[in-house]
């Protein structure tokens, strides 16, 4: 067998490299020792996954709890308060995730904490209320998302409409903010049914007490007897009411879709421009159906077939609905492809559709090179017909 031949010699600038090469180790930094520092740095700092335990399970109210995830003693990735972590869990066989906000601050580095509210018949959330317990461990992903104060753009005046457990990303801004004394006006408007539904109560009249800066207001929609407080729902009303300068305020959505789109036309209707709105939604998978663009000859339980090329060159071939997002049928089935946000954002979940037809409403943010070239994004992709889809 005749050698390889080296072309590097060809190659235009090679010599002057290799000059370089050498001057730098025998004179300066040979680099090659650091080599994977870097790497091991920025995995420190946005690592793939995490293995967290459970530390301690902290009841808020009859239908939500607080994990307290710890990293055995070690230092957790910084995070930006309002960002959420991954929860991946294995139930009865299927491997499936759920995004939760982490409500801590990341100003103590020891913990997150997720709050975690009872979604009714909700694959996860029971799962981790009824399941998990202290000294447990969860895997999860780093800190992602992109709903978080950005001083450069969002000035001092801050607003935050929170809707049920949708406050959880607002309470670690609220205790990062009060606790770094920052200059900063901020007022919560939280939405709930009753007081006995509010999360944080305490803490957060204790805050509004030590801090001037920050003030609270609850909202009831379906108020106890003896409930104090404010009743209704977060609307233009209450805004104009309660917010001194709407024009320079950047407000933030946290909620339940219906409320984050009730909340948003409210916004509108009083002129505040769009970009002045931040938005993070709970999204439940059968939101959709609400959606006038759902089409209305497509029944959610109608059946469809979705057959799979995996990258062994095997085809799986599984059984779902309409209703069911792409994604969640992949899981049951067994396959697990990268996921977090499952509000068809973060786009890791995309995955290539070489035949049939999907819905995916506009929340889902799907560049136009991908919807030209077949790609969805399978968490918020739902079959209207037989799709054929390839999986890396
Ligand atoms: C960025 C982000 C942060 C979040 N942070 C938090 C947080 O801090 N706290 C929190 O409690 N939640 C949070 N959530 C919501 C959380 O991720 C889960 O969506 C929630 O816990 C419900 O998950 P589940 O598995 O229990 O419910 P799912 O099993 O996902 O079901 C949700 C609902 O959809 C219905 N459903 C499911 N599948 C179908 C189907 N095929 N057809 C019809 N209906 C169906 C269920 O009956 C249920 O009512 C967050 C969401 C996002 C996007």
């Amino acid at each position: 067998m005749s050698a390889r031949k080296d072309i590097r010699e060809e190659l235009k600038g090679y010599q002057e490299i290799k000059k370089e090469m050498e001057i730098c180790q025998k004179y300066g930094r040979d680099y090659r020792t650091q080599r994977g520092l870097k790497a091991a740095i920025i995995d420190r700092l946005h690592p793939r996954q995490l293995e967290l335990t459970v530390s301690e399970i902290i009841p808020e109210n009859a239908n939500t709890k607080t994990l307290r995830l710890t990293a055995s003693g070690r230092a957790l990735p910084p995070f930006l308060p309002g960002q959420y972590i991954s929860v991946t869990v294995q139930i009865d066989g299927v491997r499936t995730s759920r995004p939760y906000s982490i409500s801590s601050s990341p100003t103590q580095t020891a913990y997150y904490d997720i709050t975690v509210g009872r979604v009714k018949d909700g694959f996860v959330s029971n799962y981790l209320l009824d399941e998990v317990k202290a000294g447990d461990t969860l895997i999860t992903s780093g800190p992602l998302g992109n709903f978080y104060y950005n001083p450069l753009f969002h000035g001092t005046k801050l607003v935050f409409l929170a809707g049920g457990t949708g406050i959880t990303p607002f309470m670690s801004m609220i205790r990062t903010f009060t606790d770094q004394n920052l200059d900063l006006d901020l007022l919560l408007l939280y939405g709930c049914r009753s007081v006995k539904d509010a999360l944080f109560l305490q803490e957060l009249k204790e805050r509004a007490e030590r801090h001037p800066n920050f003030k609270f207001e609850l909202v009831l929609s379906e108020p106890d007897p003896d409930d104090q407080g404010r009743t209704g729902l977060i609307d233009a009303n209450v805004i104009k009411e309660l917010v001194d300068d709407i024009g320079g305020s950047t407000f933030y959505i946290c909620g339940p879709s219906a409320m984050q789109k009730f909340c948003t036309g409210q916004l509108e209707s009083l002129g505040v421009r769009r970009r002045s709105i931040r938005r993070e939604a709970f999204t439940s998978p059968n939101d959709v159906f609400y959606d006038p663009a759902w089409p209305k000859n497509v029944s959610p339980d109608q059946p469809v077939i979705l057959t799979v090329q995996r990258p062994s060159g095997e085809t799986v071939t599984i059984q779902t609905q309409a209703g069911e997002p792409v994604l969640t049928a992949l899981e049951k089935a067994g396959l697990t492809i990268p996921n977090a946000c499952r509000t068809g954002e973060c786009s890791l979940c995309r995955i290539k559709m070489t035949a049939g037809e999907v819905f995916q409403p506009s929340t889902a943010l799907v560049r136009q090179s991908d919807r030209l070239l077949g790609y969805i994004h399978s968490c918020r992709a739902y079959p209207l017909t037989d799709l054929t889809l390839v999986i890396q």
